[in-house]
């Protein structure tokens, strides 16, 4: 009755834990942070509102809020005109259009497990086939070249890459990214490079691949994550102006712009303070040695360098579903490894985008779990 590509694909992992949420339980299965969007830039909304952008925008966003990207941008070396910009409904849709543009049926497609939840489904709905690369512990869940090297094969259209990382917080060194866009020249695949969390950073650098060969990569970025604006929906790509222009086909007809006010709103988070975003992070990082600290005792964790989310592994004797829907029921909400993807099976992500105080009840909850 329903065509196979959405028969196919399943509902996120983490929604179905929503759905299990007590009305009273500690929710640290979020993927936003817990603090608001910041004044200055829900003052330039307001002053849009005010002053009317309420139309359509042009289709791929209002020109200065493109100029405002591509010098956002050229902190990671990229370079890039009008023409290889487009805005759109959060990085989500970003996303979409990238694989909508690059997949064609039976195209496999290079994901890092655990990794982010939508690139599988995204593959599947542009007719493309998955291929999990595994990330590991023992790299510190960083992607290896030697590995996405040995899951090349002569249909690979595109690498996906996501640095900092969901869910696992791993963060890729110069080194390695290179080492992926000589993989992508040396075979002919495009990258899909998810940085949504590129500012979320407590040690080491952020490396666009973008950066290194702008011809072979479609970086994706919102404000989204950097600005606490998960819920205005703006995200962009940027890509070769000949794939931009094919991404703009599908935008046009399924979204014909993004948000004209969150536009506007987005124009003033990237050029306005910064310092949100600074004591932001600080926030972050000393809550992630607060939650180290905890899961020292009961867990085997690598640190993370940057996201919000940590992701141990626990010597369980049932699956990682049931393990939080045990946790769900005694009123804490993570979500299971296995969400991510097979090789995230026996851990759990757990976000830090709560008070240190709501992680520390979480974390009584938790101990009180693993050790009964
Ligand atoms: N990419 C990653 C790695 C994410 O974690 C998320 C959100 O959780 C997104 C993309 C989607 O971002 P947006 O809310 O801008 O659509």
């Amino acid at each position: 009755m329903w065509a196979e590509r959405t028969s196919h694909i399943s509902l996120s992992g983490i929604r179905e834990m929503f759905a299990l949420t007590k009305p009273d339980a500690i929710n640290l299965g979020l993927g936003q942070p817990d603090f608001d969007t910041p004044a200055h830039i829900k003052e330039a909304a307001k002053e849009a509102l005010d002053a009317g952008y309420t139309g359509y925008t042009p289709n791929k966003g209002f020109p200065e809020l493109i100029d405002a990207i591509a010098r956002y941008y050229e902190q990671y070396g990229i370079q890039a005109g009008q023409e290889q910009i487009i805005c759109t409904s959060g990085g989500s849709e970003a996303l979409h259009l990238a694989f909508e543009a690059l997949v064609n049926p039976g195209d496999e497609v290079i994901l890092p497990d655990p990794g982010f939840v939508a690139y599988s489904p995204l593959t599947r709905v542009a007719g493309g086939v998955p291929v999990s690369a595994r990330v590991k512990a023992d790299d510190d869940f960083r992607l290896q070249a030697s590995t996405v090297a040995d899951c090349i094969t002569a249909k690979t259209k595109v690498l996906v890459i996501n640095s900092p990382a969901n869910p696992t917080g791993a963060v890729q060194r110069y080194d390695e990214i290179r080492g992926f866009v000589e993989l992508a020249e040396d075979h002919d695949f495009y990258i899909i490079s998810d940085e949504v969390y590129d500012k979320i950073l407590y040690d080491g650098e952020h490396v666009s691949p973008g950066g290194i060969d702008a011809d072979r990569v479609i970086v994706v970025n919102a404000v989204s994550k950097t600005y606490a604006m998960t819920g205005w929906r703006l995200g962009y790509a940027i890509a070769p102006a000949a794939i931009v222009e094919e991404m703009l086909k599908v935008h046009q007809y399924i979204q014909a712009c993004a948000p004209s006010i969150s536009q506007k709103a987005a124009y003033a988070a990237l050029t306005g303070p910064q310092e949100s975003v600074r004591s932001m992070v600080e926030e972050f990082r000393t809550r992630r040695s607060a939650v180290m600290e905890h899961l020292k005792e009961i867990a085997e964790c690598v640190t993370p360098e940057g996201a919000f989310y940590v992701f141990p592994r626990f010597a369980l004797s049932e699956t990682s579903l049931d393990f939080t829907k045990k946790l769900a029921q005694a009123g804490v909400i993570v979500v299971p490894g296995s969400a991510f993807g097979r090789f995230g099976e026996g851990h759990i992500r757990i976000s830090y985008a709560a008070s240190q105080q709501t992680i520390d009840r979480a974390f009584r909850i938790i101990k009180e779990q693993v050790s009964a």
